[in-house]
């Protein structure tokens, strides 16, 4: 089976009914490089950059960030990469921010507290800094810049501003950058944003389906809590709803939309996610061969139907049982 799944890496992603979509790696340490170019990832689509703050004592500059995100746009080699502005907050903390006074301190409840874009644009210093080595190590190969948690257009704005604050600011100083600067998209991990996705879309260049919050804030069940892990599934027809939304709101304003959480790396849940409009996953490289396995003995009309059942369907259990009869129809 190793073999054939080998032999997967060179083969496009593309159903039986010949639509194509893009599969890509997610990265959370640079130690996967190598996994992810063995993998036949078409890129990488979610850089999650909290490494660089993690087991670190001080926090990195711009030099020191843009130096560790330069070798891993080149080892792309044109493929490309997103990178997403640190993620910080709830249950991811580092000692680096603390030590600098910054971080979600003792509120009541972390994942609804400062987090993500909340916590970047009450510090924005880091914000700058971080935005300015992307920019920078963005000459390397292409890149898309990724905002986590947004709930609102607002956030949105401020970050874009501070966003061309910044480019224009390295220009001046005559710094080489992109021109025009690197597309800007959002996470929509928030019932709020999916619900929002239409008027974020006009601002936002891509969104990117966060579903391992989406799920999270949507069941009001926490990801890392045992005693309601019965109650997190993002097959609930709930979370369903709110990808589709997204899925719409990206399509109706040309805007590219693609799906980062775990389910991503499902290759029962993959079809459906097709059905309801999604065609790019970001997902663990292991995980590659076999969703690409999956999409290419998947056709679009099944796709749909199993999309339009799962979002009249009652609970998560029930859309589970119909992704696993579909994939037994394909044995
Ligand atoms: C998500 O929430 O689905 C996601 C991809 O981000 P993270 O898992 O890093 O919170
Ligand atoms: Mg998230």
């Amino acid at each position: 089976e190793r073999q054939a799944l080998g032999r997967l890496r060179r083969l496009p992603a593309r159903l039986s009914s010949g639509e194509v979509l893009t599969l890509q790696a997610n990265l959370e340490i640079p130690a996967e490089l190598p996994m992810i170019a063995q993998s036949g990832a078409a890129g990488i689509g979610l850089l999650r950059s909290e490494f660089l703050f993690m087991n670190a004592e001080t926090l990195p500059d711009e030099a020191r960030q843009e130096a560790l995100y330069r070798p891993l746009i080149e080892a792309m080699s044109g493929d490309p990469v997103t990178i997403r502005v640190v993620d910080w907050g709830s249950e991811k903390n580092s000692d680096a921010l603390t030590q600098a006074g910054i971080g979600a301190g003792s509120d009541v409840n972390p994942a609804l507290g400062l987090r993500g874009i909340r916590l970047l644009l009450r510090h924005r210093a880091l914000l700058e800094t971080q935005f300015a080595a992307i920019l920078r190590a963005a000459t390397a190969g292409p890149v898309r810049v990724l905002l986590p948690m947004v709930s609102s257009p607002a956030e949105l704005h401020k970050a874009r501003e501070i966003y061309a604050r910044v480019g224009r600011r390295l220009r001046r100083r005559g710094v080489d950058i992109p021109d025009p600067l690197p597309p800007l998209g959002i996470m929509i991990e928030t019932p709020a944003a999916a619900l929002m996705a239409d008027v974020l879309a006009q601002e936002a260049e891509f969104l990117a389906i966060g579903t391992n919050d989406l799920t999270m804030y949507t069941l009001a069940a926490d990801r890392a809590a045992t005693d309601v892990a019965g109650l997190y599934d993002p097959l609930h027809p709930a979370v369903l709803r709110l990808v589709r939304l997204a899925a719409d709101a990206g399509l109706r304003q040309r805007r590219p939309v693609s799906l980062c959480g775990e389910m991503a790396s499902d290759p029962l849940a993959v079809p459906l996610l097709v059905g309801l409009g999604v065609r790019s996953f970001s997902m663990h490289a292991s995980a590659v061969p076999r969703v690409k396995r999956a999409v290419r003995a998947a056709a679009m009309d099944d796709c749909r139907r199993m999309a339009c059942r799962a979002l009249e369907a009652a609970d998560g259990p029930e859309v589970s049982a119909m992704l696993m009869d579909y994939a037994a129809t394909l044995r």
